[in-house]
């Protein structure tokens, strides 16, 4: 059995994460995606425990009080935090865990646990981005503008993460993202 190992997956909204993160999923057996809690309210199509948790911002800030969060932080007025337990659970157990999380939190990571290993995902090009977040139609022209402010914030922290990859041609960013994970793995 390979040893756990602990993945931190960034990048601005729209830069693919989700899709990346899907596809080394089914590439990498013993890859265990966490699954984050947020205040946020569930998008059309997502389900409770399976895209979020979703929580009232109470009992979120009270599991946050408790130390139950690896790490959590404010996104665009809405509080999303990784879960404790089921990620120690999981490294005990043997797998490669990927947190699909934003800067702010990757970099509580990188403090708490020095050998995580943080990837950034980046669009080929801010038109890009905008493109795709405008593509999906779920967002208002105001959470695009928010998000594509947030965009430039968390691009200026892209040199912080241990590899960069931009997601142009999915297959080839897929690729990139699978050897790195394995290759993390065999290492250990
Ligand atoms: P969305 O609302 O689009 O699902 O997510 C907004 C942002 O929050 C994304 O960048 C996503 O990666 C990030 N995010 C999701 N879960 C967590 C978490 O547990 N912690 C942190 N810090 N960010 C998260």
């Amino acid at each position: 059995m390979r040893t756990g190992n602990l993945f931190v997956i960034s990048g601005p909204s729209g830069a693919g994460k989700g899709t990346l993160v899907a596809r080394l999923v089914e590439e990498v057996p013993d890859a265990w995606v966490s699954v984050s809690a947020t205040t946020r309210r569930p998008r059309p199509g997502e389900v409770e425990g399976v895209s979020y948790y979703f929580l009232p911002k109470e009992e979120f800030l009270a599991l946050a009080d408790e130390g139950g969060f690896l790490e959590w932080a404010t996104y665009s007025d809405n509080c999303y935090g990784t879960p404790l337990s089921s990620v120690q659970r999981e490294m005990a157990a043997g797998k490669q865990v990927i947190l699909e999380i934003e800067v702010q939190g990757a970099l509580q990571v990188k403090e708490k646990m020095p050998e995580a290993h943080l990837v950034f995902i980046e669009p080929p090009s801010l038109e890009e981005l905008e493109r795709r977040l405008r593509g999906r139609g779920t967002e208002t022209d105001d959470v695009v503008k928010k998000r594509m402010d947030t965009a430039l914030v968390e691009l200026s922290h892209k040199m912080e993460y241990d590899i960069r990859l931009v997601n142009d041609d999915l297959d080839e960013a897929v690729a990139e993202l699978v050897a790195y994970v394995n290759d993390t793995a065999e290492q250990k």
